[in-house]
This record gives C-alpha cells, structure tokens and sequence, in this order.
C-alpha cells in the first residue's frame, strides 16, 4: 500500500512538471494529455492496490455447468453431453454404483453439477444433487480414474408450533393454513386424526388445536418440513392429544398423553376373542331366507346380551329396525369409513343418532332380532360406500406402548411439552428436538 501511494505521488509530481513544459501546446492538445495521465496514474494505482485479490479470482473462478435431469435422461446421455468419451462414461457408471450403490438418476428431482478448475480446463468433478439433503461427488484423480463419495448434508431441525381457532363456516384445512401451517402438514394431521373425527360433520366454531412440527435447516436457509410432532385438537367428545414417539428400537409411532397408541383405527373384531361363525362373502347361501346372495359382513358368536363395543370413534348415523338387521346401530368413522352392528337385543343408554362415541364404548347389546337363526352380533364395514370384508380390510395399526417403553415415552412428552411451552410464549425462539451437540454425538 505505501509502496503504491508513494508511486502516485511521483507520477502525480510529473505529470504537473511535464504541464508546466507544454506552455505552448494548443490547450486541447494539453486537455487530452491530462485527462490521458490521469487515466494512466488511476489505472496504475488500481492494478498496484487490487494485484493479489484479482490474481486470487481469476485463478479460483470454479466453472460450474448445471443440468437438470429431465425426462428421457440418462447419466450416460447427459455425461456424452457433456463430451465424456464412451471409457468414462463406463468407469463412471460402475464407479457410482460400486462406491455409492447410485443408480438411476431421477428427472425432475436430480441435478449435476459440472466443474472445472477454469475455462477451457477439463471436468475435474460432477456432483449429483439428489434431493435436498444428498450430495454424491465424483473426483477426477489421476486422469481416467474417478472416486465417488455421497455427503450428506447437515439438517438443523428445528421445532415450528402453530396454534389456531375453527371459525365459523370455516374449516380445518382453512384455519390451520390461516395459522401458519404448511399444507403438507395440514394433510399429515388430516391422517392423524381421521379415525378420531369427521372433518367434515365435527367441526365446530371456538374449536381450538395446535399443531408441532420439524422444521429442516441448511444453515439459516429453511428447505423443508420434516414430521408432525404433535397434535392438540378440542374434538366434540374432548381435547385429543397425540404425540410423535420414536422407541429405541427405531419403531415410530403416536400415542396419546397417557402412551396409549393414537392412531385409531377400527377393530376387526368389535366383541374381543368372539369365534366367527360366519364369513364375509360375495355370495351364500342364506340361512333363513334360503336362497343364495351376498354375506355383506361378518358373523361373531355372542349370547344374549353380551356388551356391543364400538369398533372405532365416530358418530352414529342410525339406530333403528329393519326385517334384515333387527335392532341396529350405525356409525360413521371419517370421511372413508362406516361400521353397522345388527340383531341387538337392545340398544345402550344415550346412543342416539348424532352422538358421538368412543372406540370401545359400548353401543347396544347381542340379540337375535330381524333375520337371525340365533344370538349373535352381524358386524359390517363399509368403505367409500361399499362394504368390505371387516377381517382383510387394510387399516392403520392400533399401537400402545409396553411397559417398558411407556416410562421413556412420558419422559420424552415432558422434555417436549417444555419446549412447546416455550414456543407458545415465544414463536420465534429457535427450538431444537435435541441440542445441536447431541445431535453430534447421536451420528457418531
Ligand atoms: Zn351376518
């Protein structure tokens, strides 16, 4: 620096000498001598001030080249592109799936980076951008020779918690999009809660819920959102509360504030260890009619009056006589599914149509009223509309945690509840699941 200033001031010194001499020049001659020497001294005085910083950028300008994997693409059509002899393509090829088990590239999703040292210099690197989070390198060493490593990019999860109200004539979907909730999220509680109301018949005005989720970070850059961690929901038949576990065994699941499993889901077998006397069938014989057609549910061995639970929450949406079904109680899960309950001896106090039951909550007793050769307990199932067979139907997994586990989960729930806490009185604090350090130490 001093060296340059003490340039300036030489040249500055001769360039007002050198005026001096050129009295007699015409003045725009002299004008343009001036302005040429003052261009000269700033010039010089740049290159002397910014010699080592612009040497540093032009040596280190990286050339990267981007290409998005579309449709009908392949790595080898994408490297002959990129004018990868056949060889490399080859060594490339085997080298990724050998040391990075990568094979396929995916179009819409996958980018690759090409980079050079500079211009006009060969590929010394390709990086594949799979997803977010998923980097695979691959190093040019010697020429003709490449490795490959996949980096896993750092995620600073962090916890999000949004709290919202059901306004009048609006919905779920809108309040919690209103307060703040990712529509991915939003589809996440949806499936949470679906066998815990109807979206549709359940909401009320003044319902209040709050919904925590995991936020992914790359440094202070947020990429996505990751799981629901917690659910709060002032449902019709009381608040329901579901938290996100992960047992030691990597098993995930939700549970409720007591460890008891949260999906709910339907039993296939309302009445516990009753013996099926008669399938469900497409078509059969019928026993009192005589003539052949569709068994539309299952038959359970039940003696008069045995207890008639129901087989998962919801509404019930009849409960009257028919010559088929006798006394029998229907009930309305969500939006997908219906269970029915026939030949009941008599109904349970306060089962009415629209009152909301419980899983397990008994509904009426066993009997052999309408269509029946003796007491037992008809049991359908009907999804979308249509009655499925109660015994093979795919439903979500009822889940509660063992003795050993319950213990972890309750101290897991309280470490989370105070981080919830925290978040309600301070949304923008950043919270994290684990601290940045145990985070560490679990991935080594
Ligand atoms: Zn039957």
């Amino acid at each position: 620096m001093k060296k340059a200033k003490y340039i300036i001031k030489k040249m500055t010194a001769g360039l007002v000498k050198s005026c001096k001499k050129l009295k007699d020049v015409n003045l725009i001659s002299r004008m343009v001598l001036i302005v040429a020497a003052v261009m000269m001294v700033v010039a010089l005085g740049l290159v002397l001030f910014y010699k080592t910083p612009l040497h540093e950028v032009i040596c280190n300008t990286e050339q990267h080249n981007v290409v998005e994997v579309k449709s009908g693409d392949t790595l080898s059509k994408i490297l002959g592109n990129e004018g990868f002899s056949m060889r490399d393509i080859d060594t490339i090829s085997k080298t990724l799936k050998t040391e990075a088990n990568f094979t396929t590239l995916r179009a819409g999703r996958d980018k690759l980076d090409f980079i050079r040292p500079g211009e006009n210099e060969p590929i010394s690197k390709i990086v594949i951008i799979n997803g977010p989070w998923n980097r695979v390198e691959i190093d040019c060493g010697v020429p003709g020779t490449w490795q490959c490593q996949k980096v896993e990019i750092e995620r600073d999860t962090r916890i999000a918690y949004k709290e919202g109200e059901i306004k009048e004539g609006s919905s779920f979907y809108l309040a919690a999009l209103e307060a703040g909730v990712p529509e991915g999220i939003v589809i996440d509680v949806y499936d949470l809660l679906a066998f815990e109301m109807d979206f549709e018949r359940d909401i009320r005005a003044g319902q209040k819920f709050y919904v925590v989720y995991e936020e992914n970070y790359n440094a202070e850059t947020k990429v996505d959102n990751g799981s629901v961690l917690a659910v709060s929901f002032d449902a019709l038949r009381g608040n329901v509360q579901m938290y996100r576990f992960v047992k030691p065994d990597g098993h995930v699941g939700y549970y409720d504030e007591n460890g008891n499993g949260a999906i709910k889901s339907l039993k296939r077998t309302p009445i516990n260890n009753a013996k099926i006397t008669s399938s469900f069938a497409g078509r059969r014989k019928h026993p009192v009619l005589g003539f052949t057609r569709a068994h539309k549910g299952v038959d359970f061995r039940a003696p008069t009056g045995t207890p008639i639970p129901a087989a998962g929450a919801g509404r019930v949406i009849a409960r009257s006589f028919n010559r088929g079904h006798g006394n029998f109680v229907k009930i309305r899960h969500n939006g997908t599914f219906e269970t029915l309950y026939a030949h009941m001896s008599k109904f349970a106090k306060g089962v009415n149509v629209g009152s909301v039951v419980r899983q397990g909550q008994i509904i009426g007793y066993s009997g052999s009223t309408g269509l029946s050769t003796g007491p037992h307990l008809h049991y359908e199932v009907i999804k979308n509309g249509v009655h499925v067979n109660p015994m093979t139907v795919k439903l979500p997994a009822i889940d509660n945690l063992d003795a050993k586990n319950k213990p972890l989960f309750m101290e897991y729930k309280k470490g989370l509840e105070e981080k919830i806490n925290i978040l309600k009185s301070n949304p923008k604090q950043i919270v994290r699941l684990k601290d940045k350090e145990e985070n560490k130490e679990n991935k080594k």
